[in-house]
């Protein structure tokens, strides 16, 4: 019997599952992806995501995953640029950083391993194990597809924003609005990180009917420059 079963193993999942496990619980983490891998996301922590990261004591791990400190923000409406620097956090904490999901994501589920959680990957949660109307724990496939009820006190749905979980117990939407707009990332080799001395790295968003463009990581001039370039074809 675990104390919690966490559906989901990303941001959400990795980061309650190491919290829960340091506390003394034992807790089950499972995903129905193996790690690394991606997902659909862009990849800004704003200075409050790292402060708290800081306060998980996962500073030094967020650094090790290589993207640079991000100290300026710059939204371009094209008449109106908006730039400058977030304000400090009340712990000092004042840059961002873009990591990859396909590093950030591992980091947090091997820190939660780490602390005594139980992942288990490419393992589905398939429905809730109901008794008099409680939940008691999570069905899930494991990867060899069988099925495997697993009982715990406490299940939290992690699994996102299309969440099995929250539709098996019926939550609520709230504040739902439907798309308006969309957004297209693309990524960019030799921007600047490997040059000496490196181009300034700088997070920009760049507004234009009907498209917002973001650009993470290594930006500087080269990276204006071709999209300037780029606007023409897409
Ligand atoms: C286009 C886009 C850009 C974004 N840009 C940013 C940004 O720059 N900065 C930012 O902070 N946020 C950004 N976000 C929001 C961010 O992606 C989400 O807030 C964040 O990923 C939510 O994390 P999560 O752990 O709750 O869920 P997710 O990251 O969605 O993880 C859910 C996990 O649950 C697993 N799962 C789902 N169903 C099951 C199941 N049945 N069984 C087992 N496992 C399951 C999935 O495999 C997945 O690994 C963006 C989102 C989008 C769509």
């Amino acid at each position: 019997m675990y104390d919690v079963a966490i559906v989901g193993a990303r941001c959400a999942g990795s980061a309650l599952a190491l919290r829960l496990a340091r506390e003394g619980a034992k807790v089950l983490l499972i995903d129905r992806a193996s790690f690394p891998s991606d997902t659909m996301s862009g990849h800004f922590i704003q200075p409050a995501g790292v402060s708290c990261l800081r306060r998980m004591g996962l500073p030094e791990e967020l650094q090790a995953l290589g993207s640079p400190p991000l100290e300026r923000m710059t939204v371009d409406f094209g008449p109106v640029v908006l730039s400058g620097s977030p304000a400090p956090m009340p712990d000092g904490t004042a840059t961002g950083y873009a990591p990859r999901r396909f590093r950030f994501d591992p980091m947090l589920a091997d820190a939660a391993v780490a602390a005594g959680a139980v992942l288990r990957e490419c393992t589905s949660f398939v429905e809730p194990l109901m008794e008099a109307g409680r939940v008691t724990g999570i069905r899930t496939t494991t990867p060899a597809g069988a099925v495997d009820d697993v009982p715990a006190r406490v299940v939290v749905g992690a699994d996102g924003k299309r969440s099995r979980v929250a539709r098996a117990v019926g939550a609520e939407s709230y504040k739902a609005h439907e798309a308006t707009t969309c957004t297209y990332y693309t990524y960019w080799e030799g921007m600047g990180r490997d040059r000496n001395p490196p181009l300034c790295a700088r997070r920009a968003l760049r507004c234009g009917r009907p498209l917002w463009r973001w650009v993470d990581l290594l930006g500087g001039r080269v990276a204006e420059e071709r999209l300037r370039q780029s606007e023409a074809g897409h």
